[in-house]
Parts: C-alpha cells; sequence; structure tokens
C-alpha cells in the first residue's frame, strides 16, 4: 500500500489527530469510563436514554454489544443502518481468562444465565461465557454477582487488551511444559482495566501457555507466550506476535526469542506499548497489529522492542516443540497428580444455565469441584479420581455432554451467526447442529481427524480458515436463480501450516451443505493413503 499523506495514524509518529469514527469516540472519552455511567445513569434511565457512542462504541470495553434484532434476514446486513438492526438488548461476554473455574464460580455464571440471559450461555473459542438477552437494568446485578466470585466482563471486547488464553489444563497435564497461570495472572492484575491501554488502535488478543499440545493456538493471536526450554535446560517462553484471522489471515511471527517467566509481564508491556504507539490507527481493517509487523518484519519489530521499550536485549531461544497431541483436550485422560480429567463436548460450544449448574453439581460429586473451558468450545471436569471417571462420562452424556463424540461433533465449532450477530449473513449454530447430526448417521465409522467450522460472515471469529473444511457464510445463488444463504468454502487449512484453499466458484447453498460436505468427507475416506490427513489429500 502507497504511503499516505496523513501517514497510518501511528501516535509515535505524531499522527495524534482522530482519523475515523472509532478513534474519535475512545479521544473524547475513555471507554473505561462508561462502566460508571452503566451503573449510575443508564440500568436506571433505561435503553432508550443511551448516548449512541457509548450503545454502539465504548459498551463494547465492558462485554457488551447490541444483539441482532430478531427477524431481520442477512440480505440486509450492511446495507441498513446498524440502528436498525439493533434489537434493546445486549450479547454480554464474560471474560475467563483461560483460568480454572470454581464450581462457585460455574454456579454464578449459570444462575446469571438462567436469571438474565433466558437460560443462554456460549462457550467461545476465546474460553469465554458469552449470554444473549442481556437488559440493561441488569447489567449492575450481573457485575456485582461476577464480581463476587472474582469474574468481570471488563474489557472482554473492545480495541483492548481482551481475554487471555491459557491451557484449561495448566498446572494438572501430565506432559506440560510450564504452568503459565502466574505470568497470566501477573498481567491481568496489573494491566487489565487499566487507561495505559484502553485506547488502542484495534483488539489485542493474548495466550499464554506451557501446553505441550499447543492448545491456546498461537499461530492466530496477536501475542503469545509459549513454552519451551533452552539448551541450559530452562523453561521459559518463545514470543510469536501478530497472528489473526478475519478478512485478512496471517500466522503470528516468531520472534525468536527466550522470555524467562518473571520477564512475561514487562514483555507483554512493551509488545502491547509498540502496539498502541505505532500501530496504524487510520484504516480500521489495517489497524491489528499483524500489519504492522507485517511491514516491519519480525527482526525490526523485535529491534524497536528491545530499543525503545524494555531498554535491554531478550537472548536468542529456541522454537517450541511440534503439538505432542490433539489440541481439544476432549476424552479422559491422567494428570500430573494421578487424578483424570474428563474433557467433553457440548455441540459447538452451546450450553445453557441449567447445563453449567448441573456441571457444578457433578465436577461437586465426582471431582474436586474444579471445571475448565477449552479453546475450541468444549469443557472439562478436572481432578477425578479413577474409579469416578465412567461413572461422570455417563451423568455427562445424560445431558448431551459427550465424552467421546464423533469426529464431526469434537472437532466442529461455529460463530454466533445470524441469530444474534449483527454483521452475519447466514444461520451458523443451528446449522452446524444439524450438519453434524446427520453426518454421524450418514458416516457413522468415518474417524480420521477432520474439522468442520462455519462462520455467519466474512470475518472468522471460527476459524474457517484454518479448519479441514471451512464454511464461510455468503448468499449465494441457487439452481432456480435465487439469492439463498449459503457458504463459500475453503479446503485444507491447517494452523501455523497453510490457509483452506479457497477454490473460486466453490460455494454451495445451506440446503445443499450436507449432501456436499458427505461427499467430500467419502471421497477422502476412500482415496486417503495410510496416515495422509485431510490437508494433505486435498
Ligand atoms: Fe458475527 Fe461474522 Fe463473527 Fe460470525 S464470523 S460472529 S457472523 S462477525
Amino acid at each position: 500500500m502507497p504511503p499516505h499523506k496523513r501517514g497510518e495514524g501511528q501516535w509515535a509518529l505524531g499522527y495524534r489527530e482522530p482519523l475515523n469514527k472509532n478513534e474519535e469516540t475512545k479521544k473524547n472519552d475513555d471507554p473505561l469510563n462508561v462502566g460508571r455511567r452503566i451503573v449510575e445513569i443508564y440500568s436506571k434511565t433505561g435503553f432508550d436514554s443511551i448516548d449512541p457512542a457509548d450503545l454502539r462504541g465504548r459498551f463494547r470495553w465492558y462485554g457488551l454489544y447490541t444483539q441482532r434484532k430478531p427477524g431481520i434476514d442477512g440480505g440486509k446486513t450492511g446495507s441498513i443502518p446498524e440502528e436498525e438492526l439493533d434489537d434493546r438488548y445486549f450479547m454480554m461476554r464474560v471474560r475467563i481468562d483461560g483460568r480454572q473455574l470454581s464450581a462457585a464460580q460455574l454456579r454464578v455464571l449459570a444462575d446469571i444465565s438462567v436469571k438474565y440471559a433466558r437460560n443462554t450461555a456460549d462457550i467461545t473459542d476465546r474460553q469465554n461465557i458469552q449470554y444473549h438477552w442481556i437488559a440493561i437494568e441488569d447489567v449492575p446485578a450481573i457485575w456485582d454477582a461476577l464480581e463476587s466470585v472474582g469474574l468481570t466482563t471488563m474489557e472482554a471486547c473492545g480495541d483492548s487488551p481482551r481475554a487471555f488464553l491459557n491451557c484449561p489444563l495448566a498446572g494438572i497435564a501430565e506432559d506440560e511444559i510450564l504452568d503459565a497461570t502466574p505470568q497470566a495472572d501477573e498481567i491481568r492484575e496489573r494491566y487489565i482495566g487499566s487507561k495505559e491501554f484502553s485506547n488502542l488502535p484495534r483488539k489485542f488478543k493474548t495466550a499464554i501457555s506451557g501446553c505441550s499440545s499447543h492448545c491456546t493456538v498461537h499461530e492466530i493471536n496477536d501475542i503469545s507466550f509459549v513454552g519451551v526450554v533452552n539448551e541450559a535446560g530452562e523453561v521459559g517462553y518463545d514470543l510469536f506476535v501478530g497472528g489473526g484471522l478475519s478478512t485478512n489471515p496471517m500466522f503470528a511471527k516468531r520472534l525468536g526469542v527466550f522470555v524467562r517467566p518473571e520477564q512475561v509481564h514487562e514483555v507483554w508491556k512493551g509488545v502491547i506499548s509498540v502496539f498502541r504507539d505505532y500501530g496504524y490507527r487510520r484504516l480500521r481493517h489495517r489497524a491489528r497489529i499483524k500489519f504492522l509487523i507485517s511491514d516491519w518484519g519480525a527482526e525490526k519489530f523485535r529491534d524497536v522492542l528491545q530499543k525503545e521499550y524494555l531498554g535491554y536485549e531478550l537472548p536468542d531461544g529456541p522454537p517450541p516443540a511440534p503439538p505432542k497431541a490433539q489440541r481439544d483436550h476432549v476424552g479422559i485422560h491422567r494428570q500430573k497428580d494421578g487424578n483424570y480429567y474428563v474433557g467433553f463436548a457440548p455441540r459447538v460450544g452451546r450450553v445453557n444455565g441449567e447445563k453449567l449448574n448441573a456441571i457444578a453439581d457433578l465436577a461437586e460429586r465426582y471431582g474436586s469441584g474444579r471445571t475448565a473451558l477449552t479453546t475450541e468450545q468444549k469443557m472439562i471436569v478436572l481432578d477425578v479420581p479413577q474409579e469416578n471417571t465412567e461413572a461422570l462420562a455417563e451423568e455427562l452424556e445424560k445431558h448431551d455432554l459427550q465424552v467421546r463424540p464423533s469426529v464431526f461433533r469434537r472437532q466442529s465449532m461455529a460463530c454466533t451467526g445470524i441469530e444474534y450477530c449483527k454483521l452475519a449473513i447466514v444461520e451458523t449454530k443451528q446449522r452446524t447442529m444439524d450438519l453434524t447430526d446427520e453426518l454421524e448417521k450418514r458416516l457413522p465409522t468415518f474417524d480420521r481427524p477432520l474439522t468442520i467450522n462455519m462462520n455467519g460472515c466474512p470475518n472468522s471469529c471460527a476459524r474457517v480458515q484454518v479448519a479441514d473444511i471451512g464454511l464461510k457464510g455468503q448468499l449465494v445463488v441457487d439452481e432456480d436463480g435465487n439469492q439463498v444463504e449459503g457458504y463459500q468454502i475453503h479446503l485444507g487449512g491447517q494452523l501455523g501450516e497453510t490457509f483452506g484453499k479457497k477454490v473460486r466458484g466453490l460455494k454451495t447453498t445451506s440446503a445443499n451443505l450436507t449432501d456436499y460436505v458427505e461427499r467430500v468427507v467419502r471421497r477422502y475416506d476412500e482415496q486417503r493413503a495410510e496416515g495422509e490427513t485431510f490437508a494433505q489429500w486435498v
């Protein structure tokens, strides 16, 4: 892209003048100030009293988005003003930050769903809990309940340091490289809610983990600390910067440094500061840190980080070892203390308050009460003595929470879609559930690893470009020439290796979706060589 006469809006180069509406909103009032207005004003004066700049801007810093008005079809997305798409209710995201949840925390999350969110709750691929149907009047009571168990919605969305990913088995897994919890806690306690980082050019996603299966998908986060062991046998982290999918997918670049655990908080602060100061603020679609590092390269980024922000050089370090196992932690596996963890698969992350309460009861009856959410919209009961594992699995199955799911249920994810999302063009959650149910019937013996992810629009909240079969929602033309819901197909994506091939014209209507996917999977099953993955075959 040629240089722009007003620059790219990089603060460090003196371009302080806000260059678009989002930048103006953030400059006019720090988004973190809206929390107080919600409690003291809007929750009392009601939806109609909310300043539009808060409603469609600053509310996000507290995990609140207006949800899509029911019944507006996908053809209207983008063509009618946002206020016409707005429902009078909110989607609310609670940041968990990859932490293990106590039974008390899970019950509070469950009770909020039942009491304030019409029994909705989705597990997102960033280990958040997402509710729908939240009324502004109820937000202070929800925040009080969350706060009573150490949870928050602060900076769950917005141009801010959003929820961190951490391995749900941190401190527990037999084969972990190190437990990243103390480092994740330290960053969270120091910087979440700090006005130093509440006005970033765009969202900033953090992953930190010592998981030997790389379950926190460091390849597609803005910043990732990945557990490694250096030549001297010390444990620490490799550092990756600038991964992200959306409409311009890029894998993160490895800086090749070795970060000691005690340095993590200052290195995180350095990287986010480089982004805040040098990030591109002129165009929203070029504002993620991936564009900066793509222009600079890893070497220059490391140089600026060390010279201008850290004031010292980081030593070179080794790259992470390849993942040891499938990344999802589903199934029954041993922990390092001799107990077991039991990972199970709700369909496309969809649970509800009643189920979450039932899971809390089961976790207490059969384990220590602790649970965790995965980065693939799944869940885990921790600390289960071996003799309890099968009984727990049976009880979970009664709630349709499968410990030994088919590959289709285990490896599918879907974003929020047209049911609630204002950017959506098509339905996603229910359609993916229907698709996987039908594939289970038609292909009952298929058991090769295969991911099927579905998005409701060109953004990539459910990672279509790194799925074996990625389905990106859009309007397509059917055999009769009508515009109908359908999907652009991406084939053979692999995390950190390659993005799925988008074959021009390879689309399907939603009505033909199941037949299409069945055909592809059958052909792969018939033609594949021994051990050949879907990505290699395609
Ligand atoms: Fe909404 Fe699109 Fe993200 Fe799905 S991918 S949740 S439709 S923005």
